[in-house]
């Protein structure tokens, strides 16, 4: 990539949400090396290393966007694997969904596990937005409120963004708590948190399989012709 181009990559800010793939790296070894030398943003100064996006398959089915590493994550270099990645196992696991590749707003450890800044969330998004266009989704899923800030041009109620599918350019959005939420949540009940996610869950499952039945119903189709 040329250097002009890194710099656009890291700097531009239109204010806008915009999604243009020039602007992202093309391969996923460019993605590695350049956010492996990444310095845009403050938070290279805490960071043991740059933490890389977990997936049960590369080009996952679908994209789930957390905020930012924490100690384990630091320490490891791969996102979700403390507490918060263990709950979100079981969560995904609970309905099926299997096709998942799990990554952060930012890719530096915040110091403290404080909340990235707007600053730090622009600075990393042309590496998400690299992330989003390999990964090429059929569904992204959202977790916490600095997630959902970064991907949704909205200023609503986080509550009332839980309840509707949203879109990111082509990518129909669902947005979640965050799973480090909801480990301080205990309760089960009807309309709990840990029950409004399982809601959003079995929405964004029963998408996916639907987008398999249609696809199946055209290959039967075309097989048939
Ligand atoms: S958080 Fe993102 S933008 Fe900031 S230094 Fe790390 S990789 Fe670069």
């Amino acid at each position: 990539m040329a250097k002009f181009r890194l710099k656009s990559l890291l700097q531009k800010d239109s204010g806008n949400l915009e999604f243009n793939p020039n602007l992202v790296c093309h391969s996923w070894q460019e993605l590695e090396k350049y956010t492996n030398d990444c310095h845009a943003c403050e938070l290279h100064k805490s960071r043991t290393q740059v933490v890389s996006g977990r997936y049960s398959q590369q080009m996952a089915d679908l994209l789930i966007i957390g905020e930012g590493p924490g100690k384990n994550e630091d320490e490891e270099g791969l996102a979700f694997v403390g507490e918060s990645g263990a709950l979100l196992n079981i969560m995904l696991d609970s309905v099926g969904l299997d096709s998942t590749y799990i990554t952060n707003v930012v890719r530096c450890r915040p110091p403290n596990n404080r909340t990235p800044t707007k600053a730090e969330c622009r600075s990393c998004r042309g590496f998400l937005q690299s992330e989003i266009a390999l990964v090429k989704p059929k569904a992204i899923l959202s977790l916490g409120k600095v997630a959902a800030k970064t991907i949704l041009d909205s200023s609503g109620k986080f509550e009332k963004l839980m309840r509707k599918r949203h879109q990111y350019f082509e990518y129909p959005v669902w947005v979640s708590y965050h799973p480090a939420y909801l480990l301080r949540q205990p309760q089960l009940s009807e309309h709990s948190p840990k029950w409004e996610v399982w809601q959003v869950l079995c929405q964004v499952k029963l998408y996916l399989d639907s987008l398999r039945l249609k696809n199946n119903d055209k290959i039967g189709y075309l097989a048939r012709s």
